[in-house]
Order: C-alpha cells, then sequence, then structure tokens
C-alpha cells in the first residue's frame, strides 16, 4: 500500500494492511499474514509514522537446522525525512535525538516498505527455536531436543575436557 503525502489530512490517517512473504522478498514463508496497523501523520516537512505490527514467520533454527515459528508481536513510531545531505543529517540528529529516523523521497509513503523494515530490524541473526535449544550431536549429528546419544561420555574424555580436569585438579 502506498500513500500519496499529498493525500495525508492533517489530522493523519490510519490504515490497516496485511501482507505475505513478498514484502520479504520470499527469504522465509509467512505462517499468517503479516499485520499491521499504521498512522501516518504530518510532521512539519516530515511524516511520522506510528503503528505495531505482528508476523509470525517460519525460521530455520541456526542450532539444531529445524523450521520453526518465530513470533514478532512489536510496535513502533518513528519519523521519515528526506535525505537532505550530510550537513543536513547532523541537523535531524541534533534536533529528534530521541526518535528514530528513516528516510523517503517526499512524496509516497510505502506500508509495505515500513513493515518490511521492522521485520528486518528485528529478525534474529542467528534463529533459535528456543533459548535452550541442544542443537545436533558434533559426532553423530542427532537432534539433541529428541534423542539423546552416547556420544556426550566420549566428547567428555576428548584432549580439551582432560586438560581442563587436569588444571582443576592443580588448583585444588
Ligand atoms: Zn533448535
Ligand atoms: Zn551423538
Amino acid at each position: 500500500m502506498k500513500i500519496k503525502v499529498h493525500d495525508i489530512p492533517q489530522e493523519g490517517l490510519s490504515c490497516h494492511a496485511e501482507y505475505g512473504a513478498e514484502i520479504l522478498q520470499d527469504i522465509t514463508q509467512v505462517q499468517e499474514p503479516i499485520a499491521v496497523n499504521v498512522k501516518i501523520e504530518r510532521a512539519g516537512r516530515d511524516i511520522r509514522v506510528m503503528g505495531d505490527i505482528k508476523a509470525r514467520l517460519l525460521l530455520n533454527c541456526s542450532r539444531c537446522l529445524e523450521d520453526f515459528i518465530w513470533s514478532l508481536a512489536d510496535e513502533f513510531d518513528f519519523l521519515l525525512m528526506l535525505p537532505t545531505g550530510e550537513k543536513g543529517y547532523t541537523e535531524i540528529e541534533l534536533s529528534h535525538e530521541d526518535m528514530d529516523v528513516s528516510f523517503f523521497d517526499g512524496e509516497t509513503v510505502d506500508v509495505a516498505q515500513i513493515a518490511a523494515e521492522q521485520i528486518f530490524l528485528q529478525l534474529p541473526v542467528k534463529p533459535l527455536c528456543h533459548e535452550e535449544c541442544k542443537g545436533l550431536c558434533p559426532h553423530c549429528g542427532v537432534n539433541l531436543n529428541l534423542i539423546s546419544c552416547d556420544c556426550r561420555s566420549e566428547a567428555n574424555s576428548s584432549p580439551f575436557e582432560t586438560l581442563r580436569d587436569i588444571k582443576l585438579k592443580d588448583r585444588s
């Protein structure tokens, strides 16, 4: 959904939009449509964008390599500004220290792009199916969340573990 700046009334404009994975360049699948509520207001020459976003995406756990559903429910509030070059940018930073700032062409506000940016800001670099994910056994490759294997006792006798045991004994 694209909103022309000159169509935004003085009291602002609210809208709801839903999107599929295409706004994320199909890097993942959506479990349900990405839902965004936005309120767009004029703020002098800039545009203030407030709202919330909900998404449920299918991600791949970086430890156990299983797919899992990652949920996002977040709020946002930022200013859209025209890029004004380096000098102007310093002024912007000084006058809006507490506000997040994004840039646009000054003519259209693209709600799909706003939604995608909010998701990319939060998307984990190393997704985990859960904090305690045990991952895969480095020896036999089983998913340790599902099965336990006998490799651990062997792993304990690795040279590093032995070295650590010796050090611990030295200390006592
Ligand atoms: Zn995992
Ligand atoms: Zn194993």
